[in-house]
């Protein structure tokens, strides 16, 4: 029998605050266990909670950076539950009134060859809410550790609807989703750090049936390739049980991405079992129109539209937007360039190939912030291209002298062999060929526009096939045209 796939994903995704969400007390990533908690953290008695306004913000952007419609309260409830990693026995959350409803978040469509323009669609979400991050609970052999570290850190729920229909999908999903919040300043997005966490809901139903089948949870899917490969064991799973004519249990599993197979936990819990109420420690914050405008101003340019943009103003192909405009840093090197020097083909193909190549062939020793290379400097090294001065070839051993020790682009031109290579009375004999060869640009020169003088240096530049000193060139020319 075939089968259609339906998934919706539940992100967790940890808000970059210097504090945790109700209490003053700090958090990094990989300090000491239990060293980074507070009463508040701990749940001991008479601790109260109060509200980090940063997180609450920080919500609503990622809000509106998704299209959703935002509350008008920011509501607390309790969501109750017994298990060594909620210190309290509960968790603050948000239950029946969302911070976020509704908005989308918009994928690149999968299995588009990357040389066509990209095809995008947008994957509904259902809601997100701010809730406490728990402990974590690493299990041995013989005993359980139990690290509070990460209780009480601000976390987003991003839930989607059934929307996602496919492992490819739910791996673009969720790209997008990494690159929006690392773009607009929510969170790191690093999963290997646990910034960003997924469940997947998955379901098989016939093919082409528009009512849902029975959902299986599977848990732990903390790598973007665990996504991938989490949900297609599953979907395998499913399938089988089903062409055998069992029926799928709704249930939570958990994906274990060291042997690549998933197992049950427990069937699924009801809202019920969680006996949701108010929060009655916290008071609800009001989300007036006027932080919903200073918010939307604080968010940057997504990068889907940034794409469209360079596409349109650069004149640049799919090829070369889809590099550059995912990584908001990269981005900006290339506008910096191309401020210096409106070349933004030739950038962006230096940025592209030669840049990321060294950066990725460094490992992580060189970085956009700490490597020689700025952007004028890349603008000069178009300049010299366009204006014929130096070859490719030139151009891109030029390129590793500045990516590696950061020399100025005059110094080293003049310092290169190349350039010398030259004579002047060998110059003098080639430009006068090209001057006779090209009466109207000297006519033009000497009729007094002396930016004629470009259309002979070209011609003399591609003679000497760029291994000439330029300033010499103007020099010869400039002394023949004046005779
Ligand atoms: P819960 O809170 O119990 O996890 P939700 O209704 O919030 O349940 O749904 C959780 C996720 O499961 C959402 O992302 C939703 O889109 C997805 N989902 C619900 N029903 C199905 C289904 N039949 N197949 C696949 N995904 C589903
Ligand atoms: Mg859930």
């Amino acid at each position: 029998m075939e089968y259609d796939v339906v998934i919706g994903l539940e992100v967790h995704v940890q808000v970059k605050t210097r504090t945790k969400l109700f209490s003053g007390c700090p958090y990094t990533y990989g300090a000491e266990p239990n060293t980074l908690t507070d009463p508040v953290v701990l749940g001991l008695p008479g601790a109260l909670p109060v509200i980090n306004q940063e997180a609450i913000r920080q919500g609503i952007k990622t809000g509106l950076m998704f299209e959703c419609r935002i509350a008008d309260i920011c509501k607390w409830d309790r969501k109750h539950y017994f298990y060594p990693d909620c210190p309290k026995n509960y968790q603050i959350s948000q239950y029946d009134q969302p911070l976020c409803r509704g908005g989308y978040v918009e994928i690149e469509k999968p299995g588009n060859a990357r040389n066509i323009m990209g095809e995008h669609r947008k994957v509904a979400l259902n809601r997100i809410h701010l809730e406490e991050d728990v402990g974590k609970l690493t299990h041995s052999e013989c005993d359980s550790l139990v690290d509070f570290n990460r209780a009480g850190v601000p976390l987003l729920e991003i839930v989607s609807e059934p929307d996602i229909f496919s492992s490819e999908e739910a791996f673009a999903y969720l790209h997008s989703l990494q690159m929006h919040l690392i773009y607009a300043g929510i969170s790191d997005g690093d999963m290997e750090k646990g910034h960003i966490r997924c469940d997947a809901n998955i379901s098989l139903r016939p093919k082409g049936s528009s009512t849902l089948g029975t959902r299986v949870e599977l848990k732990n899917l903390n790598s973007i390739s665990g996504v991938k490969n989490g949900i297609e064991y599953e979907v395998a799973r499913q399938k089988r049980i089903l062409d055998s004519g069992g029926y799928i249990e709704q249930e939570t599993r958990r994906w274990d991405a060291e042997q690549h197979i998933s197992t049950g936990m427990r069937t699924k819990e009801m809202a019920d079992d969680y006996r949701y109420f108010p929060d009655p420690d916290i008071m609800p914050v009001t989300v007036d129109e006027k932080l919903l405008s200073i918010l939307r101003e604080e968010l940057p340019e997504l990068p889907f539209r940034k794409q469209e943009r360079y596409q349109l103003d650069y004149d640049l192909p799919y090829t070369l937007t889809s590099v550059l405009c995912p990584n908001a840093e990269l981005s900006a090197f290339y506008e910096r360039a191309i401020q210096h020097h409106q070349a933004p083909r030739i950038i962006a193909n230096f940025i592209a190939n030669d840049l990321l190549r060294e950066l990725g062939e460094s490992n992580g020793q060189i970085t956009l912030q700490t490597m020689p290379l700025k952007p004028e400097h890349l603008a000069k090294l178009a300049q010299f291209i366009e204006e014929g001065r130096i070859s490719k070839q030139v151009a891109q051993n030029l390129f590793m002298e500045v990516f590696r020790h950061g020399k100025s682009l005059d110094e080293l031109i003049c310092a290169q062999q190349w350039e010398q290579s030259f004579t002047k009375d060998e110059l003098n004999a080639l430009c006068r060929r090209i001057m006779t060869a090209n009466p109207k640009p000297v006519e033009e020169y000497r009729r007094g526009k002396t930016g004629a003088i470009n259309a002979l240096k070209g011609p003399v530049m591609k003679e000497t096939k760029g291994q000439a000193n330029p300033q010499l060139i103007d020099q010869v020319l400039k002394e023949l045209l004046s005779e």
